[in-house]
């Protein structure tokens, strides 16, 4: 049985212990049934310590923890719990130094941690095709927004020069997509809305030149912006624009300095949070322990 909490408290009355985090863990990674990490099969012997498992096939013994983020923790799980929740409930994330001194870790530890759940968290972008009513926008992360914090930043921080460009994809009523961009070409920025949306769908863009000719595809509307609009009827973009809004809020008010490098991982963190805004703070730790699978050692980190 799958645990439920609705508060820190029940989330640390639910898991009083390694063991029931283990059982925890277990019930939501074999929810569709019991498999070997190393070869996938599905006959297992279980120790009697509930921690360990052999596989009859390939005879490897393994924890439920192999093949997952927590695989070579040294942390108590608890603590782990308790960083998902701290992290997917705080509208805008968690910075590592506090959560450093709200689990009692060290902030290389605590950095680590949030890494690791943010790779967790990387969202399965653009698997389902969004329809409807969609708003694409690009945003830019670092350019001017770094140089007005140059002051506060130190040298050999800044993680490369150059802008990164995000593409939003917002289905109203539904969905958001991000992905960085490699660059903003009008070829680059299509190819990923035809990749991403149905063709028919109702597309709301700015006038930025990169968004021409969609016409074809889709029933497009463009609100220009430098001719100071912003609103016509349901023709608006103000859906994506709050998104980035709330993004930059999340940069600027929780992480202070982000680097190109990592801005990825924040991304897909914050689009996350985003769909998943209404389903409650219990729901989404075990919506993200769903997503445990796959390592990310310190060493593929900091490379
Ligand atoms: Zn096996």
């Amino acid at each position: 049985m799958i645990a439920q909490f609705d508060s820190i408290i029940e989330l640390m009355e639910a898991f009083p212990d390694e063991q029931s985090c283990v059982d925890h863990l277990t019930a939501i990674r074999w929810r569709n049934g019991e498999y070997c990490p190393y070869c996938g099969g599905t006959e297992l012997y279980h120790f009697s310590d509930r921690r360990n498992h052999k596989c009859k096939a390939c005879k490897a013994r393994f924890s439920i923890k192999v093949g997952t983020i927590f695989e070579d923790t040294k942390l108590p799980l608890r603590k782990w719990f308790l960083a998902m929740w701290l992290i997917t409930s705080h509208k805008k994330g968690i910075a590592s130094t506090t959560l450093a001194k709200d689990l009692g870790v060290t902030q290389k530890t605590a950095w680590f941690m949030t890494q690791r759940l943010r790779y967790a968290i990387r969202t399965k972008s653009f698997n389902a095709p969004l329809e409807g009513t969609i708003e694409a926008d690009e945003m830019y992360h670092g350019g001017r927004e770094r140089n007005k914090h140059a002051s506060k930043r130190t040298g050999g921080k800044q993680g490369g020069s150059g802008k990164v460009a995000v593409l939003g994809l917002l289905q109203r009523e539904g969905e958001l997509r991000t992905t960085i961009a490699p660059d903003t070409k009008g070829e680059t920025l299509q190819g990923i809305i035809k990749a991403n949306v149905v063709p028919g769908s109702a597309l709301m863009t700015d006038s930025h030149h990169a968004f021409r000719r969609l016409g074809s595809i889709y029933d497009h509307e463009r609100v220009n912006h430098t001719l100071g609009e912003y609103v016509r009827g349901s023709f608006h973009t103000n859906g994506i624009e709050s998104v980035w809004a709330l993004f930059k809020r999340q940069i600027i008010g929780t992480h202070h300095f982000l680097s190109a490098k990592h801005f990825g991982r924040y991304l897909g963190e914050m689009t996350w949070r985003f769909n998943n805004r209404s389903i409650g703070e219990g729901n989404r730790v075990n919506a993200l322990l769903e997503l445990a699978n796959g390592r990310l050692t310190y060493k593929e980190l900091i490379a």
